[in-house]
């Protein structure tokens, strides 16, 4: 399944894979489940305009036993090319990496993972920002209030970016 939304984006989001009960079942990534309400809820609560929304892989990679599992390296490599396509279409100021796969990714660990410290990385012609995956916010691993906080920064950022794009 490809992303979906603005084009051209201030932020593209990136996250693992289209999800059982989200993407996969409505065709929009991020859209049905847990993690994408929480999400879209966190995105429209800092105010960020203009956002697309995509995965590294563009299928929902299952288990044995028919649950969500992380892509595998071939995986990944098989889908590398579309969401490179994806960006260059989209232009974002800021691309958003949900979780350390997509860190990895785009950035080939330019620097260690830690949302809540992080700053912008100019990488391979992208922006890139580490921001903790929705999954983690919903299993109750990092406070919302905390990653509300890292949203809000991520606001400014992209603000500061395009502006200084505006000038330029
Ligand atoms: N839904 C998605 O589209 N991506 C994820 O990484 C998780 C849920």
């Amino acid at each position: 399944m490809p992303g979906a939304g603005d084009i051209p984006a201030n932020v593209a989001f990136v996250g693992i894979a289209p999800g059982r009960f989200g993407g996969d079942r409505t065709g929009v990534p991020f859209l049905g489940d847990r993690s994408g309400t929480i999400l879209r809820a966190m995105i429209a609560g800092a105010g960020i305009d203009r956002v697309f929304i995509t995965n590294v892989v563009r299928c929902n990679p299952r288990d044995a036993g028919g649950r969500n599992r992380d892509p595998d390296r071939s995986e990944i490599a098989n889908c590398r090319s579309h969401l490179r396509a994806e960006l260059r279409l989209v232009r974002p100021h800021v691309v958003a990496c949900l979780g350390r796969m997509a860190w990895r990714e785009l950035g080939g660990d330019p620097a260690s993972f830690d949302p809540p410290h992080a700053g912008l990385h100019r990488v391979a012609g992208l922006t890139i920002f580490p921001m903790y995956h929705p999954a983690y916010i919903v299993r109750g691993a990092y406070p919302a209030a905390d990653w509300a906080r890292d949203f809000a920064r991520l606001r400014r950022l992209t603000a500061r970016r395009r502006d200084g794009d505006s000038q330029a």
